[in-house]
């Protein structure tokens, strides 16, 4: 059985939640692995998501996409770096959310990804939300409950 207030938390609206767009580290759709590793080095973020010129998701690029994409047979082919585009080896197949969606059908998906994207009415990448903010928002409503 769950309480009023768990019901209260599961219906919370993501939005006032999630890392806003212009605080998340990207690439766009064009951009070479090269600047892409370069980006997920600096940040040490382990996957970013691929944005369009229109700043609409286009998938989510990790560091094993790019080392998985420049593995040759005898050695690690770091000169085609700069020819890769992120475009071709980003991941397309993504968990997204709509701002109006609520914590409980993030709380749902979390549990498979470290972080889930956000996307506002007309698919424009609004923000993230992470694993990290979700455990943070349930450890509050734990202890409060004490
Ligand atoms: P954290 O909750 O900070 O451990 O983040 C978990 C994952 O979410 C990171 O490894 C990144 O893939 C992603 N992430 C978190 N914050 C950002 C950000 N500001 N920009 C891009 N990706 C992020």
């Amino acid at each position: 059985m769950i309480s009023t207030n768990t019901k209260d938390l599961l219906a919370m609206p993501i939005q006032e939640f999630i890392i806003s767009s212009e605080k998340v580290a990207h690439v766009q759709m064009g951009n070479s692995a090269e600047h892409a590793l370069l980006v997920l080095t600096r940040t040490g973020y382990s996957s970013i998501p691929v944005l369009d010129l229109k700043y609409r998701l286009q998938g989510l690029l990790s560091m094993k996409m790019i080392t998985e994409s420049i593995l040759g047979l005898e050695h690690i082919e770091y000169e085609k770096l700069a020819e890769i585009k992120v475009d071709t080896i980003m991941d397309q197949d993504i968990a997204v959310l709509n701002l109006t969606d609520t914590f409980q059908k993030a709380l749902d998906l979390v549990i498979n990804h470290a972080f889930l994207c956000i996307v506002d009415e007309e698919g424009t990448f609004a923000g993230i939300l992470t694993r990290r903010v979700i455990l943070k928002q349930l450890k509050k409503y734990i202890y409060q409950k004490e």
